[in-house]
């Protein structure tokens, strides 16, 4: 089942790609990526394809699928080919191509670029500490490299698990092409064998990666900076294929303020919060443009013409994207995914809105009959007018609540400890699944670990999210607010204190 479907290589469409991992909530970075490879499509009369990896299996969350397509549409990305639409290059999402990555490894041990390495975890994990303890890279010495076909049978014939890993040469150096930075060049002694095929039969990203991006025809890949070290190895597998390489753009990560890569410590980093808490989705995609340079700025003329004012030279629809963006123009110090811009961009997508298209973009995210469906259930018992409707549930409406001291300092706590404990209770949210007796659960363990009794831990949490020491139910509560924008109110709770008390 080998699909040889692949574009003859000469006058090839420009075919490219996303493929992000379903490993949690849709990410800010898929939305720029996304938007790159969509304008680089456009502007080139080519197709853009989105793959699902979910090769691995350890980080699969089931629900992140379907966010990731949700989100994408909601900046109103659309893609040419993907698991959703299909297409004539598929399947694309990686689970169901398992049996072609058994295949073309197969040919890589054939042709002596890969080979069976036996080492158990054990003792790949003391091989491991050694070099630590030796202050050596951690790296596979590669010792069942130069087994001879016949100790290589005698293992398989003792039925002993294995993976398959790259053959990397050991010395010497290669050089790859980017596109934005010209030639890099990496010494193979920093380049480790790579597993190719772990030992239950599931390919790594890097071979899934590499064999897809050829049989779907990819002609440029345009990734992250982040994947800049892997490339050393998709390029050896190209050539132990023996296929055609497509070009390599690695694009400036997004960064926080203060320059370090974008982390959720420091900004939400989910689409879904961006939504949910009612960032106006063209305004969103206009931000993710400017990041990078790639947007050229109107000229005095346009200017003048169009009466725009400075600052309005930052917005953009996607058409005039597509029209305007310029890859030559990107400049690789790290743009800066400030909320500020972003905050500042998106109030002027709404006052460029008519009253009518306002009123049904409220109505379509923060008082969505659905949303409200969701709350009415949390304080129909509770009330004795429906004019107490927003007593009770403005937390759920607002964007900044902050309790007082007295709200969230339990009795027999420091502050430092308290903290301690909100950072703790921040880490123990994110893995939940966003589900009342899941978050329960694992608030209830965290609190037993930490010896803190029931109550002082949910009225910590209760006087964070809600700004009160009464409100609904708390576990409901958490579940119609979303995942996304509990999160954030926490993270900026523990922010602002530690901020006051520096
Ligand atoms: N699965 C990788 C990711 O999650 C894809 C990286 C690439 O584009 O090669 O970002």
């Amino acid at each position: 089942m080998t699909p040889e479907t692949t574009p003859a290589s000469s006058a090839r469409k420009t075919r490219v790609r996303i493929a992000p991992s379903p490993t949690g909530d849709p990410h800010v970075g898929t939305a720029y990526i996304g938007l790159l490879n969509y304008l680089f499509a456009k502007q080139r009369g080519g197709e853009f394809v989105l793959r699902i990896e979910d090769t691995d299996r350890t980080r699969f969350v089931a629900s992140s699928e379907q966010m990731i397509f949700d989100a994408l549409h909601w900046v109103g990305l659309e893609w040419n080919e993907g698991p959703d639409v299909g297409g004539p290059f598929g399947p694309y999402r990686q689970s169901e191509r398992t049996e072609i990555y058994r295949e073309y490894c197969d040919k890589l041990l054939q042709s002596g670029h890969a080979y069976r390495a036996f080492e158990t975890a054990e003792e790949l994990e003391a091989e491991r500490k050694a070099q630590l303890a030796a202050k050596l890279p951690p790296r596979y010495t590669g010792r069942s490299r130069n087994l001879s076909p016949e100790e290589v049978q005698a293992e398989l014939a003792a039925g002993k698990p294995f993976t398959i890993r790259l053959k990397v040469p050991s010395e010497g150096s290669m050089t790859f092409r980017d596109e934005l930075r010209g030639d890099i060049t990496f010494e193979y002694t920093n380049v480790d064998d790579q597993v190719l095929m772990k030992s239950d039969g599931f390919p790594t990203y890097h071979l899934a990666n590499v064999v897809d991006d050829h049989l779907m025809g990819i002609t440029d890949v345009i990734r992250a900076e982040e994947w800049i070290s892997s490339t050393p190895k998709h390029v050896l597998l190209y050539k132990g294929f023996g296929w055609e390489m497509p070009k390599f753009w690695h694009m400036p990560l997004l960064r926080n303020v203060d320059k370090s890569k974008i982390s959720k410590r420091k900004n939400p980093v989910s689409l879904n919060y961006y939504k949910d808490s009612g960032y106006l989705p063209n305004a969103m995609l206009n931000f993710l443009g400017l990041m990078g340079g790639g947007m050229a700025q109107p000229t005095e003329q346009e200017i003048v013409s169009k009466g725009l004012n400075t600052k309005e030279g930052d917005i953009f629809s996607l058409a005039e994207m597509t029209e305007r963006f310029d890859f030559s123009r990107i400049s690789l110090g790290g743009p800066v995914f400030d909320l500020v811009k972003l905050k500042w961009l998106n109030g002027e997508y709404i006052r460029k809105l008519t009253p009518e298209e306002f009123f049904a973009e409220m109505r379509k995210t923060v008082f969505s009959d659905e949303y409200l469906r969701a709350i009415a259930p949390l304080v129909q018992n509770r009330l004795e007018t429906l004019g107490g409707f927003g007593d009770m549930t403005s937390f759920l409406f607002s964007d900044n609540v902050m309790p007082a001291e007295t709200t969230w300092l339990p009795k027999k706590r420091t502050v430092e400890e308290t903290l301690a404990f909100a950072g703790e209770l921040l880490g123990v949210l994110e893995k939940a699944e966003w589900e009342a007796s899941a978050i329960e659960a694992a608030m209830k363990q965290l609190g037993e670990e930490q010896q803190w009794s029931v109550k002082e831990n949910f009225m910590l949490l209760r006087a964070i999210l809600t700004g009160s020491t009464q409100s609904p139910p708390l576990m409901e509560s958490l579940i119609v607010f979303g995942k996304a924008r509990s999160l954030d109110r926490v993270r900026r709770f523990i922010d602002a204190q530690k901020k006051v008390r520096r």
